[in-house]
Parts: structure tokens; sequence; C-alpha cells
């Protein structure tokens, strides 16, 4: 369109420089909730399945030394807590029962708040882990989600996660996902470890550690906050509108995906 302008006018297209080319993608960064999946997977399905599962799945893996030290973990943070002055459920560590109750009765005091406790995170993680498989949970995906991470391999495309889901819940979600096992697919899983997801330094750790440019990675989320700091750090970045998202504030300016297949690659 505008090179035919330009052609009825006598200029030359290949002499202007309209907007510089945008730098060819090489990495695709996704988030998760919002963009590859339903909020309301995350929040209807896995967030009520941990709490369900929490008591009995704590009385099955009692004595196990992982589950040892992470009752150690989560009574260190209780008593951290309850020096906080925070008005915590009492701990009691004898016998075994009381102690698995007490650890229990927290874990659900930290949901009730939404806390980011790496010991819960840790835990709901396992809880997952054994409710996939069994097969009672399959991680949901958007159906063009298989399609594209299929098309982004074929054109040698490096893609992954970035979630502040923990790395393992990523793992299984894409591992037991309702298109199969993705995880193949995917070269890359971040979580918070790396930092926040609203902080700029994050998505510059993330291309230094895959070694890529920021501005050859492009980054999709539903969320402008994050879309924010990506861009800042350099990244090309997509506004990813699901079903059961959140509605955005129309100043964003930024440029909305509604399907992955709108992504070339
Ligand atoms: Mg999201």
């Amino acid at each position: 369109m505008l090179r035919s302008r330009l052609r009825a006018v006598g200029i030359s297209a290949a002499r202007v420089t309209e907007h510089p080319a945008p730098a060819a993608v090489r990495g695709i960064l996704l988030d998760i909730e919002g963009t590859t999946t339903p909020i309301a997977f995350v929040t209807q399905v896995l967030f009520p399945y941990a709490r369900k599962h929490l008591r009995s799945h704590l009385e099955e893996h009692a004595g196990e030394t992982e589950y040892e030290s992470l009752v150690a973990r989560l009574r260190e943070e209780h008593a951290s807590a309850s020096r906080d002055g925070e008005t915590v459920p009492p701990w009691a560590d004898q016998p075994l029962t009381a102690r698995l109750a007490a650890a229990a009765a927290y874990v659900e005091w930290l949901m009730d708040r939404d806390r980011k406790s790496t010991a819960l995170k840790e835990l709901q993680g396992r809880i997952w882990e054994d409710g996939y498989r069994r097969r009672e949970l399959a991680g949901d995906v958007f159906p063009d989600v298989r399609p594209a991470l299929r098309r982004w391999r074929e054109q040698q495309l490096q893609v992954g996660i970035f979630s502040s889901g923990s790395v393992l819940a990523q793992q299984l979600l894409f591992r037991h996902s309702s298109a199969g096992d993705l995880t193949p697919l995917l070269h890359w899983h971040f979580d918070t470890r790396v930092g926040a997801k609203t902080d700029p330094e994050s998505y510059r750790r993330i291309a230094s550690l895959v070694e890529l440019p920021p501005d050859r990675v492009l980054f999709l989320s539903d969320v402008t906050r994050e879309l924010d700091a990506a861009r800042s750090a350099g990244m090309q970045v997509r506004l990813v509108v699901r079903p059961g998202n959140a509605p955005v504030q129309s100043d964003h300016g930024y440029q909305i995906i509604r399907s992955l297949d709108e992504i070339a690659g």
C-alpha cells in the first residue's frame, strides 16, 4: 500500500525509512494463565484440587524425607509470621498427627490469603503431581497452543514459558496437557526465581540466559504491566486476549492477538 502510493508520487520505497523494521523474532516467551491456558483452570481446578487433597496428601507422604523437610520449612515460616504478630493458627509438634494437622491448618491459612510462600508452592506442586499422575488432572491449554508450538518448532524458533507458577507446576501442566505432552516443544521454563514478572530486569536476565538479544524475543501475555516490563527490557510484545480474561483498559496501546495463529513466526 505504502509502496504503491510512493510509486504514484515518484519516490523509491527503498530510500524511505518509514519505521525501522522489527528485528526478526528468534524466541517466543509465553505466559500461562490467560495466554496458553484459561484462567479458570488455575483458579477453579488447580487451586481447589490442592486444597481438597492437602490433608490426605500430607498423611500419605508422612515420614518421607522431603516431606519432613517441607513441614520443617512450614514450621519456620509459621514461627516467623507469629513473631511478626500475625494471627496464625496454633502449631503443635507432637504427636505426628497433630504436627501434620498444624501444617495443614497453616497451609490453608496461607492459601486463604494467597501468600507467596515457597513451601506452599512446593507442596501445591507435589499435590498436583500426584493428581496428574492419577489422571485426575489434565493441563488445560487453548486449542491453538499445540499447533503453534509445532509451527514454531518447524521455524526453528526457541520457545519457553515465564510464569509465576513454579517450574515444576509448569512442566506438569504441559507434560499432562489436554493436547498431550507438550514439553518436547518447550525449550525454557522460568518462574519468579528469575525475578518478578513486572520487573524489566527479569526479562533482561531471561534474554541473557537464553542467549538472545532482547529485541529478538517476543513476549506474549494478558497482563499489560508484564508487557510494560518486557518492553522496557527491549523485548517485542503482544497483548493476548482470551475468553475468560479480565477486561483490558482501552488505552494500553499494545497490539492485541486473540489466537497464537496470529504469530506467524
Ligand atoms: Mg497471565
